[in-house]
């Protein structure tokens, strides 16, 4: 390979370039991405807007960095892929050769052809440009209805709650995020929601958004009529897998870009990582899209030893996420699904309501971890998952995997003997 081509600078793309050049010091390896010059942190997009950071602290690596590693970043739009010539146009007209060409153009967010969703005040929170909108809205607004209650909605409920804007979340839910997560847990969010003074409407689905004279959001209405007034409306209903690209080039998608195990698409020497992708197994008969940061990063590692030379299937691991509901951290690890009849709950929570475990056993193995206001070590829990211990086994161990020994010493004997006598 003489010359690589990534779309998208994000986690996946960066990833990819970087463990290419680490391979192979020589190939031509350009990153053209539209949303910015530089690769940043896009988990870390609500702390800019709340003034913890500033943009350049959310980018790993300086602007000098990309020279010394003969990375070169093109700031552009690709408007179309030529696979027979094997060439990228963009936009502006530029176009660029390929040896091997890689999508990772990430996700866009849900919207549902909701009346008046293109209204001025109405947006998603994915990238830069949706920050500078909310910058210009907020000092003209003073609520905001947040609709679909998941990790994006939690952080930008956050962010304007942070600026003295009254937050309400609608929800289709009975409670926020219970379509993933245990009714305690789920619990346990509405409570910090509301302690904060933000307001939850569950089970409400959105009808429309009500503009006023100007063409600015003035009001939601709900489906069962109910109106809630306004300025800025947050759409969080989730995002999909960004394929515009890859369908124009009629490069074969369903849900995402559909690649193998290998990150290959259909199409001779274009492949495809990140939250773009349906990674489909040919074995199993199933495919999958993560939109996650961390899967990100091992996709691009997985893709840039195939485009050098290897040979290598894409095995995510054992599932990991972590997120914030304000101050309430979260983590999960492995499988914690709500109604399995097969699996074996057991729930411990503080008496402040603000710290809880969760450990899931199946067939006598733990396969899942979900923790609330408790931060436990990534390597641990895998490992006690990995080495399919049992609930029993993993009790006398907790302590290990507690970054606080404070909270060890605190609360450690006392969800040891809860779920000792859960156990018995
Ligand atoms: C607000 C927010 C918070 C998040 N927080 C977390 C978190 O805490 N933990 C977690 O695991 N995940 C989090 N995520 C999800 C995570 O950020 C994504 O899964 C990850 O960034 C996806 O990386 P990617 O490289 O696949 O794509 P992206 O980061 O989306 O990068 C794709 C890039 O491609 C560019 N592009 C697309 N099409 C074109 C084109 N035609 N021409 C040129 N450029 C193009 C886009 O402009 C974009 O910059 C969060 C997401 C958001 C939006």
């Amino acid at each position: 390979m003489e010359r690589l081509v990534i779309i998208g600078n994000g986690i996946a793309g960066i990833t990819t370039a970087l463990e290419v050049r680490a391979r192979d010091p020589r190939v031509r390896i350009t990153v053209i991405s539209s949303e910015s010059k530089y690769h940043y942190s896009r988990p870390a997009l609500m702390y800019i807007f709340m003034g913890h950071l500033k943009f350049r602290d959310t980018m790993p690596y300086p602007p000098t960095f990309w020279e010394k590693k003969k990375i070169e970043l093109v700031h552009g739009y690709v408007e179309e892929i030529d696979s027979s010539d094997q060439k990228v146009r963009l936009a502006s007209g530029t176009a660029f050769s390929y040896d091997k060409l890689v999508l990772a153009t990430g996700s866009k967010s849900n919207t549902f052809g909701w009346p008046g969703e293109d209204l001025t005040g109405v947006l998603g929170l994915y990238n830069l440009q949706d920050l500078e909108k909310l910058e210009q809205l907020v000092p003209n607004a003073s609520s905001a209805v947040i609709v679909g209650g998941g990790l994006i909605g939690i952080e930008l409920g956050e962010m304007l709650h942070s600026r003295g804007i009254h937050v309400t979340f609608l929800i289709r839910e009975c409670s926020y995020w219970n379509s993933v997560l245990p009714d305690e847990e789920s619990q346990m969010i509405n409570h910090v929601i509301r302690a904060e003074n933000m307001e939850i409407v569950p089970s409400s689905l959105l009808a429309e958004i009500l503009p006023d004279s100007t063409g600015r959001v003035r009001a939601i209405v709900t489906e069962d009529g109910r109106e809630i007034s306004c300025q800025i409306v947050g759409l969080t209903p989730g995002v999909h897998p960004n394929k515009t690209l890859a369908q124009a080039a009629s490069i074969p998608t369903h849900k995402g870009i559909l690649v193998n195990q290998y990150l290959e698409t259909r199409i001779p020497n274009i492949y495809a990582c990140g939250d773009c992708a349906e990674i489909q197994n040919e074995v199993e008969g199933s495919s999958r899209v993560e939109s996650i940061w961390y899967t990100g990063k091992f996709q691009g590692e997985t893709l840039a030893r195939n485009l050098t030379g290897e040979r290598v299937t894409y095995d995510p691991g054992i599932f990991y996420n972590s997120a914030k509901f304000l101050d309430l951290e979260y983590q999960v690890y492995g499988t914690v699904q709500k109604q399995n009849p097969d699996d074996t709950h057991y729930y411990w929570c503080s008496k402040n309501g603000l710290h809880s475990l969760r450990l899931v056993e199946r067939g006598g193995a733990l396969i899942g971890v979900n923790l609330m206001g408790i931060r436990y070590r990534h390597r641990t829990c895998e490992e006690w998952i990995k080495q399919k211990l049992s609930v029993k086994e993993v009790l006398p161990l907790l302590g290990e995997a507690n970054f606080d020994p404070e909270f060890s010493k605190r609360f450690e004997p006392e969800i040891v003997a809860a779920f000792a006598e859960e156990l018995r």
